[in-house]
């Protein structure tokens, strides 16, 4: 596609002798002491330098909130100081009173109202919904822990491929005429591998759709929202604005994260949702708890400030990501441009490269790069239950290595890569 341009595989067969000196490259690779990480989309040390200052942050005497109140006590409710909240709007696209900013996880968001949903029902349905017949929508490839929420509360998931510009609408719109169908995941900006962002039609057809259950939401994960890594920066229309025009205001769940922002795992989850959802949520989450972390909600304030010091901030990521998704992009077209043996994405955003191997050889890539000291996410993770029914999918996250092993980690890969996908003759 235009949006994220898989590189086309053109060329026939290896001959015999380019395999032969592949296999004596990789055995000297072999002996070299190479150990990378390859495995989740961390932020490397310099990127968290960036948010270093938060380390100071409030600060002695910088605990008293815009409206007065003392964040080093009990105050406020469950949907975050007003300061957090308006911070965080226009990156969900939503009104700072639609927005709930809660504590280090956006995922921990996600599973709570999974686990809401499940155990008290949600706002337009008559029941909770129940792991015995429910569903959830899972484009592929996707996310892993998002598909490994669905599997810990038994949700039988459905895939939905994706096409370069969002989810095949068609398949969509055909599955939610199914009442048990529930839920779907979104990662609609830069996603999570793909790299792609949704097309504004996808957006709109996904507000628009009937659905069979009256209860039915997505679950809309904008980790990535401000993640660019070019002038050209993607993003979509407010789901939340174009459900409600559609009269489906309840569907949506925004959610958002600092994690790939300030610190992964110490920074601020947040969702945004129609006031009915919100109210929905502070009920089930003020029960949970008596508020979120007001001093990290009062930190990033003053990190941020707002949403342009936001972009800012994400200005700093971008000059230490970008170079590392070119190196990588150079490294992939170097070495298997024109094999015939994988395509892969150019993404302008978020964390990944996903590439499609050779049917039947990701697994086995794995195994060759392992061998070689750099470890991948085992083949298959992108993909409901750990299984990629073709045997096809890698995701490579170029963030953590810095570029020197970044480097030589993607020699090491393409190298797998030409062994397993040439082990057989190719047709
Ligand atoms: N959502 C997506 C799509 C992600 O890729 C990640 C992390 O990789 C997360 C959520 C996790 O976010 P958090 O640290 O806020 O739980």
């Amino acid at each position: 596609s235009e949006r994220s341009s898989a590189r086309a595989a053109s060329a026939p067969a290896a001959a015999a002798g380019e395999r032969l000196q592949w296999e004596a490259r990789y055995r000297a690779f072999q002996s070299r002491d190479v150990s990378i990480d390859m495995t989740r989309g961390k932020p490397c040390a310099q990127q968290l330098s960036l948010s270093d200052a938060l380390l100071g942050l409030p600060g002695r005497g910088g605990y008293v909130g815009e409206d007065g109140g003392d964040a080093r006590n009990y105050y406020g409710g469950p949907l975050g100081l007003p300061e957090a909240r308006r911070l965080f709007a226009t990156m969900l696209g939503a009104p700072a009173e639609q927005v709930a900013v809660a504590n280090n996880s956006s995922l921990a968001l996600m599973h709570d109202m999974l686990a809401f949903a499940l155990l008290h029902g949600v706002p337009g349905g008559t029941q909770p919904w129940t792991d015995e017949t429910d569903r959830f929508l899972c484009p592929v490839p996707g996310y892993d822990r998002h598909f490994a929420l669905c599997e810990a509360y038994d949700l039988e998931m459905l895939l939905v491929p994706m096409t370069g510009s969002g989810p095949d609408m068609a398949v969509v719109e055909e599955l939610v005429r199914d009442p048990r169908v529930k839920g779907m995941w979104c990662v609609p900006v830069y996603s999570n591998p793909t790299g792609e962002t949704y097309s504004e039609e996808v957006v709109q057809r996904l507000a628009r759709m009937r659905t069979a259950a009256p209860d039915f939401r997505l679950f809309w994960d904008n980790a990535y929202a401000v993640h660019h890594l070019t002038d050209r920066e993607e993003g979509v229309p407010s789901i939340l604005a174009l459900s409600e025009q559609a009269g489906h205001g309840d569907r949506p769940l925004v959610f958002g994260s600092t994690s790939k922002i300030t610190f992964a795992g110490a920074g601020l989850g947040m969702v945004a949702a129609s006031r009915t959802n919100l109210e929905w949520y502070a009920r089930h989450a003020g029960v949970r708890s008596i508020g979120p972390d007001k001093l990290n909600q009062l930190r990033h304030v003053h990190l941020l400030r707002n949403h342009s010091g936001l972009l800012e901030h994400m200005n700093g990521h971008r000059a230490i990501l970008a170079p590392k998704f070119a190196l990588v992009e150079e490294s992939l077209r170097r070495h298997l441009g024109g094999r015939g043996v994988a395509t892969w994405t150019t993404p302008r955003g978020g964390y990944f490269v996903s590439l499609q191997v050779r049917e039947g050889c990701a697994r086995r890539v794995v195994e060759l790069a392992r061998q070689l000291g750099i470890v991948l996410v085992p083949a298959g993770k992108t993909y409901p239950l750990g299984h990629d029914p073709r045997d096809s999918n890698l995701r490579l996250a170029p963030s953590f290595p810095d570029i020197a092993d970044l480097a030589v980690a993607m020699e090491g890969i393409c190298l797998s890569i030409l062994l397993a996908c040439t082990e057989e003759p190719l047709p």
